[in-house]
């Protein structure tokens, strides 16, 4: 993207600024405001909306829609097919048993006795501080760009000190974890105000639980899907019988998930409510490596392609101690969002190799025994009840006439994430001149064009008779191929600004000498360099640069 506009060092990124932005231009909004919010909720207003299908929609434009599968793509072992499924959100619980969800998918919580909080445990950190020979561990929830000053804050506090008196606690090692700490007794927990109040660490399972029909009895029991992967993965059959694809393919699915996560925070970065773009692609064991190196080479760029720079944009792989068991490699995608300390990265994709596990799995019922021993349960006769689905979801090749369990490799994606990252990224502050020519600070935020939730603004200059029939008209017929704004309101400096803040790339202007030659400028969001165009090419030469590299 060009940044000729900006004088100086790029702005930094404060998360303050963005959350109020996104707040005052209509991106996001809290869920259930008016009755005060409901945490780990977030809702898409009125821009957050376009910005959120744009990513979605080209996505599986990209993914999808686009794919050729008569070429291997640059970097790709071979031709593949992709095809798309769209699954429900409650499925049989059976599926969740078996993917592992049920016994597994859990975090680890500490309650807070006095408060009533719950924490997340691996989310609570702390350090040891001493006040005249009485020594806590005083502890704040989440590592945050501030943590040092907040665990400050926490000891004055507790100690009851004033600022000027900081020099008299005595620190002592460095921020550590809640679980370094063996004597309970000595924490102090992050809103408490006398320590050891905090339970020791239990298991809170993720999964949403409901009940499906009239009966509440656990007989009836079901769950919000905490991933879109499963209805992939059942589907596998179904997709292979119904279709001609062959292997290597991949399915895709965009769609909600849900998460009871404890401690929901950073924005939309933690939500209990999100939605997933997900990837499952099959193919022979032989190959799986090769496919693994090419999607997360191919991801990553995805998202460079979509203007987050590569600075704050990094591939993680995963060390041997991270891995499942199931799994020869995973890496994830993270991005360097403002909220974390310096130096730390949130996920924002992960890649992952996972064998045959998730079909063997719903084949044959295994749950994953390096992390658990199988909770069995026994059948009428003793033995021990039948939990996979007991359908062959193995592939047999025409060709060669191998049959064998297809290897996968997921790109799993989270929607909300990418938006909020895409966000980030695209705030920025610069100076712009203004109707008199005078330089002026401007919010901006820099959106790929394709992102971006309006693509195109127009204006006549003035509110002259002859500028703003020509101007309605332009709209109108924009208006059929794009998302675009009409405004006639104002200085025409305040409506470029305003489009500025939402990101809008283009801004069409109709002036006094459109009357005369029918051309109008287009100006540049970023260069603020104006261009004149004749009316009737204003589509093409803005269509020309709404595209991306992946187009
Ligand atoms: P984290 O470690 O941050 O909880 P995860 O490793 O559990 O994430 P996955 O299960 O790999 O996440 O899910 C795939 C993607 O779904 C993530 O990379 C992320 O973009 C998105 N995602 C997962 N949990 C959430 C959430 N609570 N809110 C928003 N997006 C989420």
């Amino acid at each position: 993207m060009t940044t000729q506009a900006r004088e100086g060092a790029p702005a930094v990124k404060s998360m303050e600024k963005i959350v109020s932005l996104c707040r005052r231009r209509g991106f996001l909004f809290q869920s259930s405001e008016i009755y005060g919010g409901l945490n780990g909720f977030w809702d898409y207003g009125p821009m957050g909306v376009e910005l959120k299908r744009n990513i979605k929609e080209a996505w599986w434009y990209d993914m999808v829609t686009s794919h050729n599968e008569l070429v291997a793509p640059p970097g790709a072992p071979a031709p593949y097919q992709m095809v798309g499924v769209d699954t429900t959100i409650i499925m049989h619980p059976q599926v969740w048993k078996v993917s592992g969800h049920y016994d597994l998918f859990h975090d680890m919580m500490v309650d807070c006795r006095e408060t009533k909080r719950r924490y997340r445990y691996d989310q609570v950190v702390g350090r040891w501080v001493e006040y005249q020979g009485r020594r806590v561990f005083v502890t704040v929830d989440g590592e945050g760009p501030t943590v040092e000053q907040d665990l400050l804050q926490r000891a004055l506090k507790f100690f009851n000190l004033r600022s000027k008196q900081a020099d008299q606690l005595h620190w002592d090692g460095p921020v550590q974890p809640l679980s370094s700490v063996e004597d309970r007794s000595l924490v102090l927990g992050p809103d408490a105000k006398e320590p050891g109040t905090l339970t020791e660490p239990r298991e809170f399972n993720l999964m949403f639980k409901t009940y499906v029909g009239a009966l509440a009895g656990e007989e009836n029991a079901a769950f919000l899907r905490p991933e879109t992967a499963q209805g992939i993965f059942v589907n596998f059959k179904n997709v292979l019988d119904s279709t001609r694809v062959k292997i290597p393919f991949g399915i895709a699915q965009v769609g909600k998930s849900f998460r009871n996560e404890i401690t929901p925070r950073h924005f939309t970065f933690r939500s209990r409510e999100f939605e997933q773009m997900e990837i499952e692609f099959f193919c022979h064991p032989e190959q799986s490596q090769a496919w693994y190196q090419y999607w997360r080479n191919r991801r990553f760029a995805w998202y460079v392609s979509l203007g987050l720079a590569s600075d704050r944009l990094r591939l993680r792989e995963h060390g041997p101690e991270e891995l499942s068991h199931y799994s020869t490699g995973t890496a994830d995608i993270e991005y360097a969002f403002p909220f974390l300390p310096p130096g730390k990265f949130g996920e924002l994709e992960g890649i992952a190799h996972r064998g045959d596990f998730d079909l063997r799995s719903h084949m044959e019922g295994k749950l994953d025994p390096s992390t658990r021993p199988l909770q069995v349960e026994l059948g009428p006769d003793g033995k021990p009840r039948w939990r996979g689905s007991g359908k062959d979801l193995s592939y047999r090749d025409e060709t060669t006439g191998e049959r064998y369990v297809p290897h996968v490799v997921e790109p799993s994606a989270g929607a909300d994430r990418a938006a909020l990252a895409f966000l980030c990224e695209a705030y920025d502050e610069d100076q712009a001149p203004d109707d008199k020519g005078k330089m002026q600070s401007r919010t901006v935020m820099r959106f790929h064009p394709r992102l971006a939730p309006i693509k195109v603004a127009v204006f006549p200059l003035v509110k002259k008779e002859g500028m703003v029939e020509i101007a309605r008209d332009i709209y109108a017929q924009l208006k059929k191929h794009t998302t675009c704004f009409y405004d006639e309101k104002g200085a025409v400096g305040r409506r470029y600004r305003r489009q500025d803040e939402v990101g809008t790339p283009f801004c069409i202007t109709v002036d006094g000498q459109t009357l005369d030659d029918r051309t109008v400028t287009i100006r540049d969001r970023d260069t603020l360099q104006q261009q004149r165009v004749p009316i009737d090419q204003c589509w093409d030469v803005i269509q020309q640069r709404l595209r991306s590299p992946e187009q």
